[in-house]
């Protein structure tokens, strides 16, 4: 069978908890990764964009605390993995990854989650909503969607994040400690979840939450790279078109998009 990377846009900011925006980004990466400067190859040399499956954007009512958008979300998660082709989903919010996650552990047992973000995304109550994108590590661990979640870029992990940590056993690992990271020693079906804001703000200014002293853009390309081939989908997210300084965050999520992709495809072969 021939490997498509089904790639699917969920405009959903509506579980933001700071400014809205977000909504807009699958559609700014798509430009971005058809822009005229860019071209179809990955930096090894895989001409990926022609593998892409372009899924179009899923049709959410973008309401706070949806529990419809979470469905539906999951729903497309289920349809596409049965397709036995992997999946980029690019938000939106970080709220998507739980529904996603649900229909990924549907499929897939024994499930491992690096999560790169500024944040850990793990608040037990952020505001009443049960879907904040403050909160989906935290749900997607209550309802043991994986067995093993590892945390990369993490630099504003508050009390409460640090006992989500120890209470739901995250490894979380700091900017400052990132060769701490040691994805060989990996194991099992691997899901990415990239919050662009783990990134630093200097390469990828389009997001909500500018948090200083992230990750560079070549660090992530190196865990992307560094990760066993047993990646079986991932997310992209959060990227805000209305913060971005000349597409300049789009193309890194369009890039995001070709070295995941890749990853995926070499993984499914
Ligand atoms: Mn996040
Ligand atoms: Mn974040």
């Amino acid at each position: 069978m021939v490997v498509k990377v089904g790639v699917l846009g969920v405009p959903l900011d509506a579980n933001s908890s700071h400014l809205f925006g977000c909504a807009e980004g699958p559609d700014a990466i798509r430009g971005a990764l058809h822009s005229g400067s860019r071209n179809d190859s990955t930096e090894a040399g895989i001409e990926i964009v022609p593998m892409l499956d372009d899924l179009g954007n899923l049709d959410v009512a973008n309401v706070a605390g949806s529990r419809s958008d979470a469905d539906l979300i999951t729903d497309a998660t289920r349809r596409q993995l049965a397709t036995g082709n992997p999946l980029v989903v690019l938000g939106g919010d970080h709220s998507i990854t739980y529904p996603i996650l649900i229909a990924v552990a549907e499929k897939y047992a024994n499930l491992t989650v690096v999560h790169i973000d500024a944040h850990p995304d793990t608040y037990d109550n952020f505001g009443d909503n049960p879907f904040s994108h403050a909160s989906p590590f935290a749900r997607a661990m209550e309802a043991g969607c994986m067995s093993s979640l590892i945390q990369l870029g993490i630099r504003t992990a508050t009390a409460e994040g640090r006992q989500q940590a120890e209470r739901f056993g995250i490894e979380m690992i700091a900017p400052r400690e990132v060769h701490r990271f040691d994805a060989a020693a990996l194991d099992g079906p691997l899901y990415l979840s990239l919050d662009l804001d783990g990134l630093d703000p200097s390469v990828a200014p389009g997001v909500s939450h500018h948090e200083p002293g992230g990750l560079t853009f070549r660090e992530v390309l190196d865990i992307i790279d560094a990760l066993p081939p047993t990646l079986i989908g991932a997310d992209i997210v959060e990227l805000n078109p209305s913060r971005d300084v000349h597409d300049m965050t789009a193309m890194v999520g369009a890039k995001l998009v070709k070295e995941v992709a890749a990853k995926l495809v070499e993984s499914a072969s």
